[in-house]
């Protein structure tokens, strides 16, 4: 192919990659832009390929077909619920490779030999996207650790650890001016190898320190990270198409990243250093243990306060999405809207475990969008509202978020629910979310436990309706 037609594919494919982060950004326009995005990476592949610098075909089939295999079966394989950690080995995968860019070009002897002010400048290339690279891969490890539950969600807080990343910081700021500058470390590979591990090592530290209810903004740091690594392998390679695609990751993801942050009313860089709420940050006494008696309900008896219901709101959380149990709940919103009752859906910024995650779910069932509200366009109407039913959902319906400073989530906006006239809760026990944090919304009088598998209760409710 020529450079020419090369050129042209790379700027259709980088304005196809626009489109399809435009049509993400609404859920009516959502499979637009996933197809914008397929095309658009299928374009590159090929023009990539078919480029005068790529030779080697035997290889690229060898290493192409095997992973596409193997990316094929895992995300037709991967359930909803684990949808989060497979985003996050992916993006230790770009690290990964923007790691062995980096060494790969400086440890090539018969690469173009960069003289002068090119030649720092290419090096300086190299050393940022081995670094950003090293973070990227070992933090988004850790966070596949955290959500899978193989590492513990409460947040590692070394003594000093401020300290100790602000020395890693500067230590790789030396190590990068020895690397291009050589002065005291006179091998340039040690300084990059050092640096890529002490880099790795910081990469698991920050997401360690992390708490359980601050990991959604992790989750999409991570993502604009992997971006920015990709960014960097662009310019290591002189891709303009990666660099392109790679900026457009990286700064949509810390759009993302910041978006979450105001959803749960923290400080980027209160997240990205971790402890949030843990003693050292939070109000500086003893998280309150939710106690006293709650109130169970059936299935039937439910049907029976929604049928007399002239508004309901139904809150999702990670519990429905566990039980799959959102074609039934359309189909109850549906019975009830035939019934003239007001239905409303209220989603809460950080619902479910990935950004997101609850209008994903809602849209698969067909609710029509315009009865699903955020947060902020809802939270005031609970209190004009006869049931409430709360689907799975503990986190984020939590009223100590807003009465107890010592809370691990305190601060965070939560869903009012308990201004509601009967708030019921779909849960299988008395067991905490994500946070780890005991909810004393359980224990209010106007609130009833509906206990049992949610899509099993869901089923039941329909069946009486
Ligand atoms: P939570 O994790 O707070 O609570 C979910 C509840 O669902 C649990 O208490 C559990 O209780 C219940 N549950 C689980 N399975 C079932 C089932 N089969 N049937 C009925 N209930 C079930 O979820 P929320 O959505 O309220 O809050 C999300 C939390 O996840 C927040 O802390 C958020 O910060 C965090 N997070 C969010 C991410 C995101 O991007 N959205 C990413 C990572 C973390 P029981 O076991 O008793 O049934």
């Amino acid at each position: 192919m020529s450079n020419n037609l090369i050129l042209i594919c790379y700027i259709i494919a980088a304005v196809l990659f626009i489109l399809s982060l435009g049509g993400l950004s609404n859920q009516e326009s959502a499979r637009r832009g996933n197809w914008f995005g397929i095309i658009g990476m299928l374009l590159a592949l090929i023009a990539v390929s078919a480029s005068e610098t790529v030779t080697a075909y035997g290889i690229l089939a060898v290493s192409i077909f095997p992973a596409v295999l193997i990316g094929g079966v895992l995300a037709a394989r991967v359930k909803m619920t684990e949808m989060p950690q497979l985003v996050a080995i992916l993006h230790s995968f770009v690290g990964a490779a923007a790691v062995l860019v980096g060494l790969s070009l400086h440890l090539d002897k018969s690469a173009v030999h960069h003289e002068g002010i090119a030649g720092v400048i290419h090096n300086i290339e190299i050393y940022v996207g081995v670094c950003i690279g090293s973070i990227t891969f070992t933090g988004s490890i850790v966070a596949f650790g955290k959500l899978q539950g193989l590492i513990s969600g409460t947040p590692l807080l070394l003594p000093a650890r401020h300290l100790l990343n602000l020395i890693v910081l500067t230590a790789t700021v030396w190590l990068g001016v020895e690397f291009v500058s050589h002065n005291v470390i006179a091998d340039p590979t040690t300084s990059l190898l050092v640096a890529m591990v002490i880099t790795g090592v910081l990469g698991v530290h920050l997401v360690m320190a992390i708490g359980g209810a601050d990991m959604p903004v992790v989750v999409s740091m991570l993502n604009s990270y992997s971006g920015w690594a990709a960014a960097a392998a662009g310019f290591m390679l002189g891709n303009n198409l990666l660099l392109i695609v790679g900026a457009l990751v990286g700064s949509s993801g810390l759009i993302l990243s910041l978006f979450m942050c105001r959803g749960m009313n923290r400080s980027l860089i209160s997240v990205i250093l971790g402890g949030f709420g843990t003693g050292d940050s939070g109000g500086g006494g003893t998280m309150q243990t939710p106690e006293g008696d709650i109130t169970s309900i059936e299935a039937d008896a439910t049907t029976q306060l929604l049928k007399a219901a002239k508004s309901v709101i139904i809150v999702p959380g990670y519990g429905m999405a566990v039980a799959q149990a959102q074609h039934t709940v359309a189909k109850i919103t549906k019975k009830l809207r035939e019934n003239n009752t007001n239905v409303l859906f209220a989603i809460h910024p950080v619902a479910g475990r990935l950004p997101g995650h609850m209008n994903v779910l809602l849209a698969e069932a067909n609710i029509p969008y315009d009865i699903v509200l955020e947060l902020d366009e809802i939270n005031h109407t609970f209190g004009a509202t006869d049931v409430v039913m709360v689907i799975g959902a503990n986190d984020i319906v939590n009223p100590s978020a807003l009465d107890d400073p010592n809370s691990p989530i305190a601060g965070m906006p939560v869903l009012e629910v308990w201004n509601a006239k009967n708030v019921i809760v779909m849960k299988r026990s008395m067991g905490t979310g994500y946070a780890g944090v005991g909810n004393p919304l359980f224990f209010n009088e106007n609130t009833s436990m509906l206990f049992g598998d949610a899509g099993e209760n869901v089923d039941a409710i329909l069946a009486s309706l």
